[in-house]
């Protein structure tokens, strides 16, 4: 299928989970993931009007950024603290904070540029060994700690759920995050806003969706298997 078919097909599939949700169409973002995707293909998906892209390595967001215009980034992936100073001007959301340390570098970085960087904190909902971000139950502590950095806003939280061949699987964790979610919101930190719950991918993207999420991150869906062996 073409970037326009893949894109049609999941338009209408977030139209109809946002129903399901309560919501609205434009309730949601679909961020377009580019990891390994070239710019000519990229520009095709900014022509049928995703304006958003997602990328895993800050390497990656640099040498593309001055490419395409009109759009914005996403820090999607994990950040280590000594890539930061490459993206901190260039995204105007940055996904995968999972610890002090990094948030740390983050305002440190920001507060030298003038600018507040837009965060999420990343939550391992699963608890899965071989994944990033904080325990479920650390997850208001490391939200408040970050709160109280000078240039940084704690905008929402994010997860990558386990890969299951069945995305009911998920439901457990899209509602777990969706709890959180909503209860530190209730918390109403200062420097804190509940804004953002990135969560959905290829696989699981509608039940997500249809569990409280209004950021799904797609790669595949719209752009087709990644070709690993043309981009190191
Ligand atoms: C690659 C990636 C995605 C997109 O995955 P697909 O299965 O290709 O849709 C989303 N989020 C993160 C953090 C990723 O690394």
């Amino acid at each position: 299928m073409s970037i326009k078919e893949n894109i049609e097909k999941i338009e209408k599939n977030i139209t109809l989970a946002a129903q399901k949700s309560g919501r609205k169409r434009e309730d949601i973002l679909l961020l377009a993931v580019t990891k390994t995707v070239e710019i000519e293909r990229m520009e095709e998906a900014k022509q049928l009007g995703l304006t958003q892209f997602g990328e895993n390595k800050p390497q990656e967001i640099s040498r593309k950024y001055p490419l395409i215009d009109g759009v914005k980034w996403h820090q999607i992936g994990h950040l280590q603290t000594n890539k930061v100073k490459n993206v901190i001007d260039k995204v105007c959301l940055i996904h995968s904070v999972d610890s002090l340390k990094l948030g740390n570098e983050i305002s440190k970085r920001a507060q030298a540029l003038g600018i507040v960087s837009n965060v999420l904190v990343e939550v391992n909902i699963a608890r899965d060994e071989a994944k990033h971000g904080v325990d479920p139950n650390e997850t208001v502590t490391i939200v408040t700690q970050l709160s109280k950095l000078p240039s940084i806003c704690v905008k929402g939280l994010m997860t990558v759920a386990p890969y299951t061949p069945d995305p009911e699987e998920n439901r457990k964790y899209f509602r777990e995050m969706y709890k959180l979610y909503i209860d530190i919101g209730a918390k109403k930190y200062d420097n804190v806003s509940m804004e953002y719950l990135s969560m959905g991918m290829t696989n699981d993207y509608i039940v997500a969706i249809e569990e409280g999420a209004n950021i799904v991150r797609i790669g595949t869906g719209i752009f087709g298997q990644r070709d690993y062996t043309k981009i190191g």
